[in-house]
Order: structure tokens, then sequence, then C-alpha cells
């Protein structure tokens, strides 16, 4: 069977990663978050105090960039992927208020970006993968045989996230959330190197009120028509 590259982008907290994982599941393919690559390193910057009053110490995090390892790591067990920062598993420390607070600013810088596109690049080198993120289908994988910009409403993002985050015992509040996603929006659209856009050839999927279940079944057709052409 033909191997593909499937570019999923969009607004923040809107499925994502959910959708991605479900497709790559389903079609026996790699799925990569991206996201939570931006997210360790900026656990690694919060970690080694490069945050001096909210600024990040932007010299620093670059010189220390070629001592940072993001991996993905399978866990068997839980039957899913598991974010590596320099040998630990940080998969739910990368999850909290205080990393989201902090990744926009983090992504934004040339060299984290530069550093992060190339592993993904390496990633899907065979094909065969799912790549979830804000710049997959522009910059990452331009040629990318299917691209979707996945979008939903603030409110019904907010009330996902909030819903995740409480029953994880965070305690943090619907409005608190909103406004990080409101303000990491802006950030991704707004910010000069690969700001978050729909690539041209994407097809846009607004999951507002639409069931994952729908959601596989709207993909599913993309897939078909490309793998049977
Ligand atoms: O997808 P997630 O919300 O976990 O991503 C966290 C942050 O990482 C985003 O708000 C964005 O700033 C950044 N990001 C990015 N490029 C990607 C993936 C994520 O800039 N490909």
């Amino acid at each position: 069977m033909k191997q593909i590259v499937i570019a999923i982008d969009g607004h923040s907290s809107c499925g994502k990663s959910t959708f991605a994982k479900s497709i790559a599941k389903q079609l026996g393919y790699i799925f990569i978050d991206t996201g939570a690559m931006y997210r360790a390193i900026t656990l690694y910057a919060i970690k080694n105090n490069m945050f001096v009053n909210g600024e990040l110490n932007t010299p620093l995090l670059e010189q220390s960039l070629s001592q940072v390892s993001v991996k993905f790591n399978f866990d068997t067990a839980e039957q899913k992927s598991i974010v590596m920062l320099n040998g630990n598993n940080v998969e739910s420390e990368i999850r909290g208020i205080e990393v989201s607070s902090y990744v926009s600013v983090v992504s934004q810088n040339a060299n984290v970006r530069e550093y992060l596109v190339d592993l993904q690049q390496k990633m899907g080198k065979e094909k065969g993968i799912v790549m979830d993120g804000r710049d997959i289908g522009t910059t990452v994988f331009p040629d990318a045989e299917l691209k979707i910009f996945m979008t939903a409403s603030v409110e019904v993002r907010a009330e996902r996230r909030y819903l995740e985050l409480t029953q994880k015992g965070d305690s943090v509040s619907l409005e608190e959330i909103k406004a990080n996603i409101e303000d990491r929006d802006f950030q991704d659209e707004n910010r000069k190197i690969s700001p978050l856009r729909k690539a041209e050839d994407a097809i846009e999927l607004d999951n507002s009120n639409m069931t994952v279940a729908q959601q596989m079944e709207w993909i599913n057709t993309k897939i078909g028509a490309i793998l049977n052409s």
C-alpha cells in the first residue's frame, strides 16, 4: 500500500493530536505531536531558569540547544507515545498551564524552530506518518499528500481543555484557559517565522460540532481518495 504524509495544522486545543493519533492508529502510521516537542524545550528552559521575570534568556537557550534531546518512546502498556526530554518522561509535565503560558515565546525562536523542523523532517523521511502542529503543511512537509487545517470555536476549545486538565486534577479556571488559548492563537498567527497559516492546498475542518467518530468518517473519504488514486 502507498505510504503518504498527513499534515495536520490548526489552532490550539482543537483536538489535532487526538485526531492525528486515531488516523495513525488506523493506518499503522507513526504519529508525531510536534507541539509536544516545543513544549519539551519550553520545560527545559523553565527548569534551567531561563525565564527571568517572565523574559526568556534567548542566547542561553540557543547555546543550550545542542544539549537538549527530544525523543518519543512508545509505551506499550499505555499504547501511546511518550515525549522524552533528555531521557526523562515529561509527558504529563509539559501539558500544564505553566508550560502552556511560556511555549509561544520559545516557539518564536528561529534556532529552536530550525532544530525541531530538522528533527521532524528526519522522522518523516520514510513517509507513513501523521504529524500535527502549526507549520507542518507550510514548512515541515510542504509536499505532504494530505493537508488538513483544523479549527473550532474558542469556547468549545476552552471547555475541552478545561475538562482534560481538571480531570487530571489541575486547578485552573475556564477563564484562564480561554485567555491562554486566545493568546497562543494570536502569538502563533503573528510570529515572524512560520506563522500559523492554512496552506493553500489544505482542507479546512471545523470540528466545533463534530464527534471524533464523525471526524474519522470525514477524513477516511479523503484518505481513501488519495490511496486509491
Ligand atoms: O499543539 P500544542 O498546543 O501542544 O502546541 C504548543 C505550542 O507549540 C503552540 O502554541 C505553538 O506555539 C507551538 N508549536 C509551533 N509549531 C508547531 C507545533 C507547536 O510553533 N509545529
